[in-house]
């Protein structure tokens, strides 16, 4: 594995996913002993305020553990988010990027599941058209596998450069090789040759800590050329409004909603071009060039900051809620004797299971991606098995991770002849 010591270099594309050992504590929402910096690294200025912490929570939730033990003893760390009063930014104060150690030994594709692949095909189609890509070059920040930048070369007739650490060359089709350059590294300045008509960067600007510096770096490297930029980032809003702990995990040490990621952008000379919530409202897309000229929020989605603040204001109740409600489903399913399923092993799950210091009462954790399969969460080490493991242990209670993926798992369920209660986040 490398380890990223580069603090402003970024990683993966995280798509979109404890129990302790019985002599460790669970996570908790207690005070850490952390001292949490006063700065906003989105604005640069502040005041900002701590709403939510969690003690010890594993470093990486993506990572691909081989086995149970080392899966039990993957590194911790404290989690404290703070949001600014200021920009609306949300971040963990208390993040240590060089606890972050980002390799091809991650798995952080979503591209098994129907439904996201239906996303991000109409996403590329759209993308294609409107910045017309014909006979032109793409460059994707923290391409993941690849399968994004392969869709949208093939979508658009272009070529592509991706660049990613994780990036895996035996995960793409030797014909779209041809098309699409991949580059397994971080993207920096040793990057700054690659001129592009296009930068797409989804689903990674939540992994950098600076953000300020990284839009700041990418302003200066686009330089006089109006290269547009389309960025696609997880909304925070929903996060704050519903309390959804399991959204928040060490990776993700960078949380914004539509109006927090507009005002970054503009302070660092984009004008914002395109403000928006897809995938269920899960997902910020935003199209922006660069531009000489400080600019001005002009777009509905960008008057957003009393709203935030206010919801970050309620955020420490409607968490402990939340924690509260799902805890008890769990532990009261398995105290009846029901089997409890987890379904979606990423991100997702590791923080659901963590946070909450889950441990026997979760019997099994499913992930339709093979990759998966057969490999331990870090924190819990709960085994990931594939659906059909399920014929054999029948499940009482399905908890979905996403409830964006419950009809494919219904589906799923049916087409195995398994009924049980499903319930999503
Ligand atoms: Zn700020």
């Amino acid at each position: 594995m490398r380890r990223l010591n580069r603090s402003h270099a970024i990683g993966i594309h995280a798509g979109h996913d404890m129990a302790t050992t019985a002599s460790q504590p669970a996570a908790r929402q207690t005070a850490s002993p952390t001292t949490p910096s006063d700065t906003c690294p989105g604005c640069g200025e502040g005041p900002t305020r701590t709403i939510y912490r969690v003690d010890q929570i594993p470093v990486h939730s993506c990572v691909v553990m081989h086995d149970r033990a080392t899966a039990l003893a993957y590194p911790r760390r404290d989690l404290v988010l703070n949001v600014c009063s200021g920009c609306g930014f949300v971040y963990n104060a208390a993040f240590d990027p060089s606890a972050q150690e980002y390799s091809t030994n991650f798995e952080e594709s979503q591209h098994a599941s129907e439904t996201f692949n239906g996303f991000a095909r109409g996403l590329a189609k759209r993308l294609a058209d409107q910045y017309h890509l014909d006979g032109k070059r793409v460059l994707e920040i923290g391409c993941g596998k690849g399968e994004f930048l392969v869709e949208l070369c093939r979508a658009g007739g272009c070529d592509g450069v991706g660049i990613d650490p994780g990036y895996r060359p035996e995960r793409t089709d030797a014909a779209d090789a041809r098309r699409v350059r991949f580059i397994q590294d971080f993207y920096g300045p040793a990057y700054h040759h690659v001129e592009a008509d296009l930068v797409v960067c989804r689903h990674t600007l939540e992994h950098i800590g600076p953000t300020q510096r990284f839009v700041a770096d990418l302003r200066q490297t686009l330089g006089d050329r109006p290269t547009p930029v389309f960025f696609e980032t997880p909304d925070a809003m929903r996060v704050l409004k519903e309390g959804a702990f399991w959204d928040i995990y060490y990776e993700h040490c960078s949380y914004f909603t539509a109006g927090t990621h507009a005002r970054l952008f503009r302070q660092q000379r984009f004008e914002v071009t395109a403000l928006e919530l897809a995938y269920a409202g899960q997902y910020i897309l935003q199209g922006a060039t660069p531009t000489a000229r400080p600019t001005h929020a002009r777009l509905e989605p960008e008057r957003d900051l009393d709203d935030t603040l206010a919801a970050a204001e309620a955020f420490p109740g409607v968490v402990q809620e939340q924690m509260e409600y799902w805890r008890e489903l769990v532990r009261s399913a398995h105290r009846a004797g029901r089997r409890v399923v987890v379904w979606g092993g990423g991100s997702k799950a590791v923080s659901f299971v963590t946070t909450l210091g889950l441990n026997d009462e979760i019997d099994r954790v499913v992930d339709i991606n093979p990759f998966k399969q057969g490999k331990f969460l870090p924190g819990s080490g709960h085994m990931v098995v594939g659906p059909e493991a399920l014929r054999r242990d029948t499940p009482d209670l399905v908890v979905v991770m996403n409830p964006v993926y419950v009809e494919e798992i219904r589906k799923d369920l049916d087409g195995m002849g398994l009924h049980p209660e499903v319930v999503a986040l």
